[in-house]
């Protein structure tokens, strides 16, 4: 540790507090990348989830990375995704440093307690001043993930919890109020796996728990980094499907719902209904939760392995309560 002045001292505690302050797993990322950030040699800083198999580590298994998304109208690409893999596999853990290719790195690497591992991946080069003041932060910040991963995740299959979908729609709808309408919005899905009673009958509890696990990975594959997936209860998730047109939303979906047909289960082959609505901001959350389970009991009375659209005016419609506003 080099010796700090003063006033380096109080910097540093400010710097934690900020840290500390955050609510959510999603605050606590934007904080953190919002303080990397304001150090002038660092050029650029995201954050990432890694879900890998390290016991299978030198294998063709691929770690499922995906990127946190801070705001719903950033870019969508991933630039540093072969960097990502390289440090995962890698597998340094806590602060490191990295030249790749001909850039300088620090990772903040954080895979000591449950799945999905977390990283932090910093472009530009830093002081020895401010090596120390990242190696503070990242202690902060790895506790603090923990108490976060307890209380937004789902235990199974480490996907965001119910709670978190609300708490995460309400970020969506604070995001596009206000806003002119550009042609572009969010789609809230629940995916029900069909007739998933008959797994656990016959295969048992643990075979249906792992087909749950794989299902959440396929999401993980399918969705765009910038969308957002949940466990929502039981054998039903959620996605919100960002910064999209129908069209578009509606092409994601199927390539999901193709994929999970396609996929070789521990028990079999498994299908999916799929009910869809238009997040709209200013329709109350239960609203656009029952008009989407709506679309989802639809899809399963239409013969399940399938997508149905409901919109506030559609759902009026069948439900004979014809709004005029
Ligand atoms: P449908 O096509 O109409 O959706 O039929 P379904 O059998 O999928 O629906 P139903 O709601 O009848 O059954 C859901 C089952 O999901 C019942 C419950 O035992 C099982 N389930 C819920 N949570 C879990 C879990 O965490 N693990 C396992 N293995 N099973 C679960
Ligand atoms: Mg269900
Ligand atoms: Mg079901």
């Amino acid at each position: 540790m080099l010796p700090m002045s003063f006033e380096q001292l109080q910097t540093a505690f400010a710097l934690s507090s900020r840290l500390i302050e955050s609510k959510t797993f999603h605050d606590l990322n934007v904080a953190l990348i919002t303080i990397l950030n304001e150090i002038d040699t660092i050029n650029d800083v995201s954050s990432y989830e890694i879900l890998g198999n390290r016991a299978e580590a030198g294998s063709d298994v691929e770690p499922l990375i995906r990127k946190f998304p801070l705001s719903l109208d950033e870019n969508f690409t991933d630039e540093y995704h072969s960097v990502v893999k390289y440090v995962y596999k890698e597998g340094t853990s806590g602060v490191g440093k990295h030249v790749i290719g001909n850039q300088a790195f620090i990772s903040i690497y954080v895979n000591k307690d449950e799945p999905p591992e977390k990283l932090v991946l910093i472009q530009g080069e830093v002081s020895d001043y401010h090596y120390e003041i990242v190696k503070g932060l990242a202690s902060i910040y790895e506790h603090q993930i923990n108490l976060f991963d307890v209380k937004e995740r789902d235990l199974l299959t480490k996907l965001h919890n119910r709670q978190t979908f609300v708490t995460t729609l309400e970020q969506v709808l604070n995001f596009y109020r206000g806003m002119a309408p550009s042609g572009k919005g969010s789609f809230m899905a629940i995916l029900d796996i069909d007739h998933f009673k008959q797994v656990n009958d016959k295969f048992g509890h643990m075979q249906g728990d792992e087909v749950l696990i794989h299902f959440a990975n396929l999401m993980r594959k399918s969705f765009r980094h910038a969308d957002f997936l949940f466990r929502y209860g039981g054998e039903e998730f959620v996605v919100i499907i960002n910064q999209t047109d129908k069209t578009a939303a509606l092409a994601l979906l199927d390539s999901f719902r193709l994929s999970v047909k396609q996929f070789s289960f521990p028990s079999g082959h498994i299908t999916v209904s799929i009910g869809v609505t238009e997040v709209n901001p200013y329709t109350p959350i239960p609203t656009m939760i029952e008009i989407a389970d709506e679309a989802l009991y639809l899809a399963k009375h239409n013969g399940r392995d399938r997508i149905e659209v409901l919109n506030r005016s559609t759902k009026s419609v069948v439900d004979n309560d014809i709004e005029f506003f």
